[in-house]
């Protein structure tokens, strides 16, 4: 399986360029047959899945995990781990739900009234 960023980079359905492109990597390597799906295309995705430039993951994620005052995020986008996977968002999450504990135990469940921690 391959996963392409660029779709404009190759066309998938075009046999002899994706057996040139693989060949790159295991010049062996015979291509028999090719299936793709766009996930750009795809009316229920319109996209694939984040991926950071240089330099996002270590400084602005690293920095929304942070969080501020009361907010905290969370999300697959700025988990520190598996970045931009669904093991990604659910450690991502269980670090904000850890975070959030225990100021909930602390002010009667309500965010509302804790104090900022900067
Ligand atoms: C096409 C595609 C294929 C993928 N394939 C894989 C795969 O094979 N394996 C893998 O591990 N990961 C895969 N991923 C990535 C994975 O799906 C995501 O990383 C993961 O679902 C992100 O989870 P999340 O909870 O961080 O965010 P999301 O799942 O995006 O959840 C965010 C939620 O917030 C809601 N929301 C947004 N704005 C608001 C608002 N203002 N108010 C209230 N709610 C709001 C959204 O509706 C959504 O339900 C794929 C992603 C895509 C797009």
């Amino acid at each position: 399986m391959c996963i392409c960023s660029d779709a404009a980079a190759i066309r998938a359905d075009d046999l002899q360029a994706v057996q040139a492109a693989l060949r790159r990597f295991d010049p062996d390597i015979e291509v028999v047959d090719t299936v793709s799906h766009s996930w750009a295309n795809d009316e229920f995705s319109k996209g694939g899945w984040m991926m950071h430039r240089p330099g996002h993951l270590t400084n602005g994620a690293a920095q929304i995990r942070q969080g501020h005052g009361r907010i905290r995020f969370a999300g697959s986008d700025i988990a520190g781990l598996d970045v931009g996977a669904i093991e990604g968002a659910m450690e991502s999450a269980a670090a904000a739900a850890r975070d959030v504990s225990p100021v909930l135990a602390t002010s009667g469940g309500s965010l509302l009234t804790s104090r900022p921690r900067m």
